[in-house]
């Protein structure tokens, strides 16, 4: 039962920034206030820890977040359930059930929805890899039919993003460690990535070519300047009309902003997503916040990344802090350079910032530290 003589912050998805605003209200609690959250998935995914686990060197619940936990520890309560709408004048958010859910201040941290709308078959025949609580067990049962003599071989992710190459390299690592050597040669896997515009746009062209070595050496047909318009049981097939033998797709492609943000009213930029004050404020509304990769700071655009999701979120702490203590909030400038690190299956990582790029095991543990250190924060 909620307070509601209180002042009422509502937090909407249990994302990366948010997290950072559980674990900084829990640690210093602000009087006359109450907390909810609201989240889809009680157990949320780091996504960045995803092709580990793909690979087999993560368990499952190694890369999850246990937001009952964090909330019990910040007297937060948790509602499980999705918003789909928001009645700015009467200050409510609405759940899927169409009970409405009172606030004060609100804030957004709901990540992005897959954009297959340009890829027929996709929502009956791919794995998608969001949301991850769909796709970790789809992945489960695709790796214990695979060790059948009739289960999938041909092998082929969508996406020629860092996601896209993590994936198809971590797929080869795990299904490979599953079979014999007389299976290997008996009766192989294929591996195909089909990478639209190209392997890892907006890297540094060295880590592009350290990608694209990485995936021709682990004998993996790279298809490039080409994209999947459908996808059936048993095959893909590309704009350009050729079509590629497929039992199993995992499609990590384009992203979009969740339909409902539309019916906001909310300013939202070209693509969608909620425009931001500098102060991680909406445009529109200074009671409702935003961070991730639902939201765009409009002066200070950034690619939509785990790392800016997770930067902005003790400065989202912050700010709603401030905004309900009615202090002024000072705007936020986010880094430009960024440290990104594309694991390649087994151990080993390309590293890249700015124009540098290098590979091998050390950026792998690199990442591993970087991945672990932020699940211990959160999950200990
Ligand atoms: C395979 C893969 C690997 C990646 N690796 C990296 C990496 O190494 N480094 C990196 O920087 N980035 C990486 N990314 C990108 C990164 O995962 C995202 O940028 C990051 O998750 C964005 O965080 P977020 O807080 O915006 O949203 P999310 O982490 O997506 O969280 C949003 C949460 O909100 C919940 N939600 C959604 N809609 C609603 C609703 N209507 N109501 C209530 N709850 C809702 C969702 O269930 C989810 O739990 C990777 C992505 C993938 C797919």
């Amino acid at each position: 039962m909620r307070n509601m003589s209180r002042k009422q912050l509502v937090l909407v998805g249990g994302g990366h920034a948010h997290v950072f605003v559980l674990e900084a209200f829990a640690r210093r609690p602000m009087s006359g206030l109450e907390i909810t959250l609201l989240t889809k998935e009680p157990m949320a995914p780091y996504s960045g820890m995803l092709p580990g686990f793909v690979a087999g060197h993560y368990r499952l619940d190694e890369c999850l977040i246990d937001l009952k936990r964090l909330c019990d520890a910040a007297g937060v309560h948790l509602i499980e359930g999705a918003a789909v709408g928001i009645d700015r004048e009467k200050r409510r958010v609405f759940l899927a059930n169409g009970s409405p859910l009172p606030y004060d201040v609100l804030s957004l941290d709901v990540g992005i929805t897959p954009d297959v709308d340009e890829i027929a078959g996709a929502d009956a025949h791919a794995l998608l890899v969001k949301p991850v609580s769909l796709f970790a067990p789809k992945w489960q049962a695709l790796v214990a039919r695979a060790t059948a003599s009739d289960g999938p071989r041909r092998i082929v992710a969508i996406g020629g993003g860092a996601a896209g190459v993590e994936l198809i390299l971590a797929a080869r690592y795990r299904l490979t460690a599953s079979q014999t050597w007389e299976q290997r040669r008996q009766d192989p896997f294929t591996y195909t990535l089909i990478a639209g515009t190209g392997i890892l746009p907006g890297h540094p062209p060295r880590a592009q070519r350290l990608a694209r070595a990485a995936l021709t050496e682990r004998g993996i047909d790279v298809v490039e300047h080409d994209t999947a318009v459908e996808i059936a049981p048993h095959h893909i097939r590309l704009r350009s009309g050729r079509q590629i033998a497929s039992d199993a797709a995992i499609v990590s492609t384009k992203a979009k902003a969740p339909a409902w943000f539309a019916d906001t009213g909310l300013a939202r930029d070209a693509a969608g997503y909620l425009a931001l004050r500098p102060t991680l404020q909406t445009l529109t509304d200074e009671d409702i916040f935003a961070a991730g990769d639902c939201a765009t700071v409009i002066e200070h655009p950034r690619p939509k990344s785990g790392v800016f999701a997770v930067r902005q979120g003790p400065i989202l702490a912050r700010q709603l802090r401030g905004h309900l203590e009615t202090r002024l909030l000072d705007p936020f400038v986010p880094q430009g350079a960024y440290l990104s690190l594309v694991s390649l299956g087994e151990k080993s990582a390309i590293a890249s910032r700015g124009s540098f790029a290098a590979a091998g095991h050390w950026a792998w543990l690199w990442k591993d530290w970087i991945d672990r250190r932020f699940m211990n924060r959160f999950n200990r």
